[in-house]
């Protein structure tokens, strides 16, 4: 466990396989980026941050219904009007 891995970008999460981020922010920048893509690519899943409760970093990844779902915390409260 080094932060100099952290800083370098990449690490995964052990529990669930996800590219771990290390702040809420830089999570959010990439969650901004996989958006623009897929709404190019006509993907209209939404994308979201969320704080794992197993690592305690950030990850990105699609919402998943069913069994256990991390919560999902809004970009700056861009997602509290719907
Ligand atoms: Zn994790």
């Amino acid at each position: 466990m080094s932060i100099a891995a952290y800083e370098d970008g990449f690490d995964t999460c052990e529990a669930t396989g996800r590219r771990i981020y290390i702040s809420a922010s830089k999570a959010h920048v990439y969650v901004q980026r996989i958006q623009a893509k897929n709404k190019r690519n006509g993907d209209r899943h939404a994308v979201h941050a969320f704080r794992c409760e197993h690592c305690d970093h950030w990850h990105v990844g699609h919402m998943v219904s069913g069994k256990k779902t991390p919560r999902p915390i809004p970009a700056r409260g861009e997602d509290l009007a719907a």
